[in-house]
């Protein structure tokens, strides 16, 4: 398995290639700012006690404070948690948000705690890193496995303990505690108006078939912004595998069926298939929605997607991003196609400050122009450069960066 955080200074290297940086800046942000690890103990619902390894990332702070989410998985360990905050700090460039790059993580499967284990892990994580976070200096979110509630629970431990009742040290909470309209779909409806963008640009038809790899926050909310918009899913997939309807799949009825039955295997109509075959399935778009490394060496090659678009971080290796380039088909970065998260975050965040509260047209709006503006920028860079989307999407970053760091 590719380190994460390799993969991450690569892209970072390959865009220094073309922009080349002062050589100081780069060898800054080729480093944390600052790395915090802590051993947070839980008592378990059965009197055990267990000791669980957490982390806190400050990639980077030039533009403003650190913002990263915090994922809790059984794999999480600090190369990936680097990984994540050095994306941030370029995304949060890309999108031209005045916050720097951040993420936390908890190597745990949450599947196996209950809920009152879970909600005394989030609350332990808070107090691990209550002195280092807060409104102006790192403010956290959701990624894999957290959830609002979870972000609630910390949000509340946080003002526990400082008496900060604001809520801007924590974005993606629920509405009716300091939460922005429309957080929840903003990383799917980010990356549709990405799509939308440039879809005729890259001569995609006005209804697509769309493939997207994993069916959670970011995947299944992108799967009902596509339907709704007419275009077709015909296949998607969760940890416990995917599945295939070339004729479409019934977003609201698979949505309802995963609610109960706790995956989308077995959904009535659809054929299982590997992971292998999903990716190789004849498509318009294929969107990665769900961990790093997914597109590689391996099956770069066997791709038939005219297009990708990332809405997880990471999904895609330097290595094959060059065979996707060579064949032509483009990949639209993470650090721009699932930015709208971050960026409804900011307006959370921003609301919270202010204690305002914004309706869910006022930030569509905000996000879409947003979105609209920085992708044209990317595609044009790159058009300019005649490299990929991804080392534009970067350099456009770096460039904005740099000015803030002073040597
Ligand atoms: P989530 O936990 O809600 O969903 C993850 C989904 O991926 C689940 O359906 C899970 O079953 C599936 N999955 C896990 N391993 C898989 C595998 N090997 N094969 C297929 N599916 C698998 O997490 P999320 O918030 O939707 O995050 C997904 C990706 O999007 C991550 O890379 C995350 O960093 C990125 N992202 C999320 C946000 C956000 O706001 N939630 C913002 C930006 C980027």
């Amino acid at each position: 398995m590719n380190n994460p955080f390799e993969n991450a200074l690569e892209q970072l290297q390959r865009a220094n290639a073309i922009t080349s940086l002062h050589p100081d800046i780069l060898q800054i942000l080729s480093h944390p700012n600052r790395e915090v690890r802590a051993s947070i103990p839980v008592r378990m619902d059965d009197g055990s006690l267990k000791i669980f390894e957490a982390y806190r990332v400050q990639y980077n702070n030039a533009r403003g404070p650190y913002k990263g989410g915090i994922r809790f998985h059984q794999n999480t360990d600090i190369n990936e948690v680097k990984a994540l905050a050095l994306w941030m700090t370029i995304k949060c460039a890309v999108v031209n948000i005045p916050l720097g790059g951040g993420k936390g993580g908890i190597t745990i499967d949450p599947k196996k705690l209950s809920k009152t284990e879970l909600e005394k892990l989030s609350r332990a994580w808070i107090r691990a890193f209550a002195e280092i976070i807060g409104p102006h200096k790192d403010i956290p979110a959701p990624d894999v496995n957290t959830t609002s509630e979870i972000m609630n629970w910390m949000n509340n431990e946080f003002s526990k303990i400082t008496g900060d009742t604001s809520g801007a040290v924590i974005t993606g909470k629920p509405i009716n505690a300091g939460g922005s309209e429309g957080r929840g779909i903003a990383t799917a409806q980010g990356g549709f108006y990405v799509f939308e963008t440039v879809r005729e640009k890259i001569a995609l038809p006005a209804s697509c078939n769309v493939v997207i790899q994993g069916f959670g926050n970011a995947g299944a909310h992108a799967a009902e912004i596509w339907s709704k918009a007419g275009h077709k899913i015909i296949a998607t997939s969760d940890s416990k595998g995917a599945i295939l309807n070339s004729a479409g799949l019934d977003i609201t009825e698979l949505e309802k069926y995963k609610k109960v039955s706790g995956s989308v295997i077995g959904f009535p109509g659809s054929k299982t298939i590997s992971t292998e075959e999903l990716f190789a399935l004849e498509c318009d778009v294929l969107i990665p929605a769900a961990l790093e490394n997914q597109i590689t060496l391996d099956n770069a090659s066997q791709i038939q997607a005219k297009c990708i678009l990332e809405l997880a971080n990471g999904p895609t290796t330097p290595e094959a991003d060059d065979i996707l380039f060579a064949r032509g088909i483009p990949v639209i970065p993470d650090v721009l196609a699932n930015a709208g998260g971050v960026t409804v975050s900011c307006f959370e965040w921003e609301q919270n400050l202010k204690n305002e509260h914004w309706s869910e047209t006022m930030v569509f709006e905000k996000l879409q122009k947003m979105m609209q503006t920085e992708t044209m920028n990317v595609f044009t860079r790159a058009q300019e450069l005649k490299t990929d989307l991804r080392r534009s999407a970067f350099i456009i970053a770096l460039e904005r960066i740099k000015k803030n760091i002073t040597l």
